[in-house]
């Protein structure tokens, strides 16, 4: 089986447009997301439909949650604050709907999937250092698990005599025996300085695991949060990858 797992769109639509025709030119069999498909941008509905007609699987992010009420909007900065009242009020009946039946976790035989951490799942804590890697994994059944949340590519491998190291590596062969937490970056609003949106396609015959990058069209999609009347440092931001 092929994977392709993507997280943090946040209603960037060309974005998610890129990914998903880059993703049909490698027969990729079965899609996951890892949250947070609204917030910050300007086309939540259009990328929820998107979402849900690859039937993908997929679970809730901070963003996705707080835009239907089900977390608190506190949380956030007030710039995250700002486009998820924008987004609220934007959002239709269905894409609600849609929003409000993911659940925080998903597990199969092959692969885990959340959007912060698997400890407290529903906290939406950052995962972004050896140590908070350690306590998801206490928590990790699958040799892998896919997240998102920080926006910033990159594995964690726990190797079978306990030890974990961090790599942004994009190709990664798994071994025999070890653990891995992927961060699949962001589809919508990338913060490591590379301004392509990332996703991860997943081979399980291989056992190889790749983080991938894709070209779009950056200034339509900052021109359409401006034009939206969104924050002009949310479409900014896009332009740098930060
Ligand atoms: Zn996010």
């Amino acid at each position: 089986m092929r994977y392709a797992i993507f997280s943090d769109v946040h209603s960037n639509l060309e974005a998610l447009e890129a990914v998903v025709s880059a993703c049909k030119k490698e027969s990729i069999d079965k899609y996951f997301c890892a949250g947070d498909i609204v917030g910050y941008a300007a086309s939540p509905n259009k990328c929820v439909e998107i979402v849900r007609q690859l039937a993908m699987i997929t679970v809730a992010g901070n963003h996705d949650w707080a835009a239907v009420d089900l977390f608190s909007l506190d949380y956030f900065n007030p710039d995250a604050r700002d486009s998820l009242l924008w987004t609220k009020r934007a959002l239709t009946p269905e894409s609600k709907v849609f929003l409000e039946s993911l659940t925080p976790v998903y597990q199969n035989n092959e692969l885990t999937l959340v959007h912060g951490t698997l400890n407290n799942p529903r906290e939406f804590n950052y995962l972004q250092d050896v140590s908070s890697a350690e306590e998801s994994f206490l928590l990790q059944d699958t040799a892998v698990c896919f997240l998102g949340h920080t926006h910033i590519a990159g594995v964690f491998t726990r190797g079978s005599e306990g030890k974990i190291s961090y790599s942004s590596q994009t190709l990664v062969k798994l071994g025999q025996g070890n653990k891995y937490i992927v961060n699949v970056g962001s589809v919508g609003q990338p913060r490591d300085l590379d301004p392509r949106p990332a996703y991860c396609v997943y081979d399980t015959q291989k056992k190889t695991i790749k983080i991938q990058r894709v070209s779009y069209d950056i200034k339509s999609a900052r021109n359409r949060i401006i034009e939206a009347g969104l924050n002009h440092s949310l479409g900014n931001r896009l332009l740098d990858g930060r």
